[in-house]
């Protein structure tokens, strides 16, 4: 939920000033878009925003302005989205509303979250780090942050907490997510517009699950001894203190993640929402750029978090003469698997 009480005495309006995306004449040009949203619910920004999250991380003072945009984007129609589509999305992912729990989940024991992945990405959540984990995954245990992309909180709001009731019915406790997005949901969402976990309830980013496992089996570890560029994506942005295991699991796999431009605080959206926004040509720019500055750095591999990324941008930067992994791949190429 967005917090107000710092906008007043900010300086630097940093939420907007580092926006990558929207041109400012200056601070006061800032300040003056920021009051317009906060005193008159409307300002250019609601339309020129791609909804990348960033400003969330951009502000100082964790006031979370995407909340403020997201919910005025909604209620003003900011994006131009085709309806049909937005229908469709919105379907597409709705929990049954006959939820009947998995069999065979043990609650003492960590349960993977495949999340909508569960078909489309089953080779990747394989071998040793995953074969003995439990799972569950689905619409039924979806996050919905997705519909951020196209202005749709309500139905966020709406759905979280029939899946929190999903997980207490299911009766989860440490649940290892394999989407950051769905931690994102549990870790930052959740607790910023008070909605309840249920009781005991732990999610785990899948990069500390890895970490952990990887320290675990450090004496199996045969480095890879190469450069990657890491193509951080949007839900980072609401926790990105995890980050830090990204550069935790290159070290011990002996993969460089070299400092580019467009990396950490200063990360590219992959530009996935922009066709969605009308926006193709600024997606071809964004991507153009962001592969230039993978291989300005010397990046022989270029490593995910989000599938959804992986699949925007894999095929610009196949062409350029890099490989694509996310970054659990990555891991257990470490680890000896047969991963290409
Ligand atoms: S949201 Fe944060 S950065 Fe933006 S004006 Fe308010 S306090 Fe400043
Ligand atoms: S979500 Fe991204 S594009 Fe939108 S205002 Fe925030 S930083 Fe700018």
């Amino acid at each position: 939920m967005f917090d107000k009480s710092n906008c007043g005495n900010c300086e630097g309006i940093d939420c907007l000033m580092k926006c990558q995306w929207i041109d400012f004449d200056g601070v006061e040009d800032a300040r003056s878009e920021m009051n317009n949203m906060i005193e008159n619910g409307d300002s250019r920004v609601l339309s020129e925003c791609i909804t990348c999250f960033a400003c969330d991380e951009y502000c100082p003072y964790n006031s979370h302005p995407f909340d403020l945009i997201t919910t005025l984007q909604e209620k003003n129609n900011s994006l131009d989205v085709n309806e049909g589509m937005v229908q469709r999305m919105v379907k597409m992912y709705e929990p049954h509303s006959d939820f009947k729990p998995w069999d065979d989940i043990d609650p003492d024991k960590p349960t993977l979250n495949k999340c909508a992945f569960i078909k489309t990405n089953s080779e990747d959540m394989e071998g040793t780090m995953f074969d003995d984990l439990q799972y569950v995954g689905g619409r039924d245990f979806f996050c919905n942050l997705l519909y951020h992309h196209i202005a749709k909180d309500s139905i966020i709001k709406e759905r979280a907490p029939q899946i929190l009731e999903n997980i207490e019915k299911q009766g989860i406790k440490d649940m290892i997510c394999f989407h950051d997005e769905c931690y994102g949901l549990y870790s930052s969402y959740c607790p910023r517009n008070d909605i309840e976990l249920p009781d005991g309830f732990n999610p785990i980013h899948l990069f500390e699950y890895i970490y952990n496992y990887l320290k675990d089996h450090e004496s199996e570890i045969q480095k890879l001894n190469i450069k990657g560029a890491y193509q951080r994506n949007c839900s980072n942005r609401f926790m990105p203190e995890t980050d830090e295991y990204v550069d935790k699991i290159c070290d011990l796999i002996g993969v460089e993640r070299v400092e580019r431009e467009y990396d950490r605080e200063n990360a590219l959206c992959c530009g996935g929402p922009l066709p969605m926004l009308g926006k193709k040509k600024l997606m071809r720019e964004t991507q153009n750029k962001n592969v230039q500055d993978m291989l300005d750095h010397d990046a022989e591999v270029v490593f995910y978090n989000c599938p959804m990324c992986m699949e925007t941008m894999g095929s610009k930067v196949e062409r350029k003469g890099m490989k694509n992994y996310l970054l659990s791949n990555l891991a257990r190429k470490a680890l000896g698997e047969d991963i290409d």
